[in-house]
């Protein structure tokens, strides 16, 4: 069933668990995510981002990823992943979204919280949720959902980025945004070295907020690190390269093993490779305190 992004980490607050976001911009990463949540019967938010409008546009995607979501059998929230204006906002909604983010953190702050106020009272009035940034999540520069223009950042460079939990207090009481993605150490894409969390940054924020937290570049940590920043207030976690590799890896794999190729083989393979890392990664999400292998 479809709900909003309020309603399923509404309920993810009460169970402190976390609910997965995966971008899905191939019908074998949505036909895995849907029948991972299926299994575990656990609620999951399939994203759409603009980036990935390049490899398909969201007039195509969109309505695919509506339909998955109407007919699965456990909550479904469809969400704009790093949307960049009202236009694509508005298109999103129009296409039976039930949730957008909107990033605009690259601005100055007083233009963040005008255009983010400009999407809240847009969305709201068609119950569509809303999660916007503050602060900036560094990019690796290797695969991820990067943010349009989203350069690279030098070493050293990262903390000045990192979401202030003052001004996070300020953000989202003025904007009444339904979820915070927050800049405390994540990056996109894949990580080039072990990540250092700011988990006392993040339970500041969270404390000041009172608001879910969405983490952004949420495929690659330790499973303690997942532990903690669920335990920490995280109730969204993006996740996507990890899973997308996964697929690309065991393709890799069935080729080299393989001498009678057909295209549709593949598809199969990218499929049950992407499931089972979304599973694995899932089951930590959910915060049972279950070993996963
Ligand atoms: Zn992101």
């Amino acid at each position: 069933m479809l709900v909003n992004l309020k309603e399923i980490l509404t309920k993810a607050e009460a169970g402190n668990y976390a609910v997965g976001a995966f971008n899905s911009p191939t019908l074998e990463s949505v036909r895995a995510v849907i029948e991972a949540a299926e299994e575990l019967q656990a609620p999951i938010i399939l994203s759409h981002a603009e980036v990935h409008n390049e490899i398909i546009p969201i007039e195509i995607m969109g309505p695919i990823l509506i339909d998955f979501a109407k007919r699965a059998n456990v909550p479904v929230t469809v969400h704009l992943d790093h949307g960049s204006n009202l236009e694509i906002v508005k298109k999103a909604i129009d296409i039976g979204f039930s949730s957008v983010m909107i990033d605009a953190s690259h601005m100055n702050y007083e233009d963040n919280v005008r255009t983010v106020i400009e999407i809240v009272e847009y969305a709201h009035r068609q119950n569509v949720s809303v999660e916007a940034e503050l602060g900036m999540i560094a990019s690796s520069g290797i695969g991820g959902e990067e943010t349009k223009g989203g350069e690279p950042f030098a070493e050293g460079d990262l903390i000045d980025y990192y979401t202030d939990p003052l001004i996070a207090k300020d953000f989202v009481e003025i904007t009444e945004i339904d979820a915070l993605a927050a800049s405390f150490g994540t990056v996109h894409g894949i990580y080039l070295k072990e990540p250092n969390l700011d988990f006392d940054r993040l339970r500041a924020i969270y404390k000041n907020i009172q608001r879910p937290v969405v983490m952004h570049g949420g495929s690659g940590l330790s499973e303690e690190d997942y532990v903690t920043a669920i335990n920490s207030g995280v109730r969204k976690i993006n996740y996507y390269s990890y899973a997308a590799k996964a697929g690309a890896y065991a393709i890799k794999d069935f080729i080299e093993n393989n001498s009678n190729l057909f295209y549709h083989d593949l598809t199969v393979v990218a499929k049950d490779a992407i499931k089972k890392d979304v599973i694995r990664a899932m089951k930590i999400f959910l915060n049972k305190g279950e070993v996963v292998r």
